[in-house]
């Protein structure tokens, strides 16, 4: 980097440092209201109304409902290319509310749009910011809907950065589908005259034998899990009908693919076997594989360990799914993590929840906010960086 470089870039860190301060309460704000009144997928209304209207109050040009979810929003500063967009979750989970610490993701989303036009505008740089506002991760897809509606289209690169136990890199996510499985038997008096009787429960049973046999044929990094939903009513009833639910994933979309037909020839086998009739229905919304880019992750490696966040890097690639994993398929994206508690905590539990609005978590979002700015910035202003992550995209699409 040449010197000239060097001082617009310390100057931009410093509005950047700058901007987040001077937003810092009003973000913490933010994440703790989201915190108090947890809304699931969908139906985050309130959230959203927030979010808006704090964006507007930035000077971001906002259009909400945005593609057909009402709980959506897209939010532009600048015009012009590049175009660089920061996606905020804010769903909540059942009974646990904010045990994944969407609240978070949202307020360092907003921290990140607002420190990005800021020292955009101070250093007079072109570019676009666009903060989007993402429903519905939990399951049920906001992302996957937005994509499929053209939401992508015009993104150059695409960021969020998701609570953890550690600040980590973009670890990738697997693909995932999800089926709901039924068997229809014939009741019977289990004792009294079991011979007419045809067991829905035993090709449940049977379903998960074969899945569990199966295991040791898979790649290690494949993912499939499962559960009874109905099994029967009383055991001197021969159960004429049973319903499990399974999920089957993968970090390679066509390994996934691979399952799925397997996955459904154990259904018709299940059902051979106990001579009932099966169904088979996708449960939820599927998502694809997330690609994580080599690029965007070093910037925001040196970003974080520069604001002394301490960065890891992970044990293993990421097992979990999300919705990101869709939109990383459309362009150079990142997905990464920062750390909201000291010691290890579980996602999806009351402990993680409590994180989410503890002041270590808020203080780790606004430097969250910091790190994704200046991952930005430098996407928006480096030409280099553009087509670096432009290589590693690229790269994960060859097959
Ligand atoms: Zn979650
Ligand atoms: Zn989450």
């Amino acid at each position: 980097m040449h010197g000239k470089d060097k001082d617009t870039m310390q100057a931009a860190d410093r509005t950047i440092r700058e901007s987040v301060a001077q937003q810092a309460e009003t973000l913490k704000a933010l994440a703790l209201k989201i915190h108090a009144q947890p809304e699931l997928g969908f139906e985050e209304k309130k959230a959203c109304a927030w979010q808006t209207a704090l964006l507007k109050r930035w000077s971001f040009a906002v259009q909400t409902p945005w593609l057909g979810m009402d709980t959506a929003y897209r939010a532009d500063w600048g015009d012009g290319n590049p175009v660089f967009c920061i996606m905020a979750e804010y769903d909540a989970l059942p009974g646990i509310g904010h045990g994944c610490g969407h609240n978070l993701i949202c307020a360092a989303a907003l921290g990140a749009g607002f420190a990005l036009s800021r020292a955009l505008a101070a250093q007079k740089q072109t570019g676009r910011v666009v903060v989007m506002g993402t429903p519905a991760e939990e399951s049920k897809g906001g992302k996957v809907k937005l994509v499929a509606n053209g939401g992508m289209k015009g993104i150059d690169a695409v960021m969020m950065a998701h609570p953890s136990s550690r600040t980590v890199p973009d670890t990738g996510s697997t693909a995932i589908q999800r089926f709901l499985v039924g068997f229809k038997g014939q009741s019977a008096h289990a004792a009294a005259s079991p011979e007419l009787g045809r067991n829905a429960l035993d090709a449940v049973m049977a379903l998960f034998h074969g899945v569990n046999a199966w295991r040791q044929q898979l790649p290690e990094t494949s993912r499939i899990h499962g559960i009874v939903l109905d099994g029967g009513v009383m055991p001197n009833i021969i159960p004429d009908a049973a319903r499990c639910g399974f999920y089957l994933r993968s970090p390679d979309d066509s390994v996934l693919r691979t399952m799925t037909a397997r996955f459904r020839k154990m259904v018709r086998g299940a059902a051979l076997m106990t001579d009932t009739e099966a169904s088979i229905e996708t449960w939820l919304t599927p998502y694809k594989a997330r690609w994580p880019n080599a690029t965007m992750n070093r910037l925001y490696i040196e970003a974080v360990d520069q604001l002394g966040m301490k960065p890891r890097q992970p044990d293993h690639p990421g097992r979990g799914s999300s919705d990101f994993g869709d939109v990383s398929q459309k362009a150079p994206g990142a997905h990464v993590y920062f750390g909201i508690s000291k010691k290890t905590v579980p996602c999806h539990s009351t402990q993680f929840a409590e994180a989410a609005g503890s002041r270590y978590g808020l203080d780790q979002m606004l430097k969250a906010a910091e790190a994704m700015a200046r991952v930005g910035y430098r996407y928006l202003t480096e030409p280099e960086t553009r087509r670096a992550a432009r290589r590693d995209f690229l790269a994960a699409k060859r097959p």
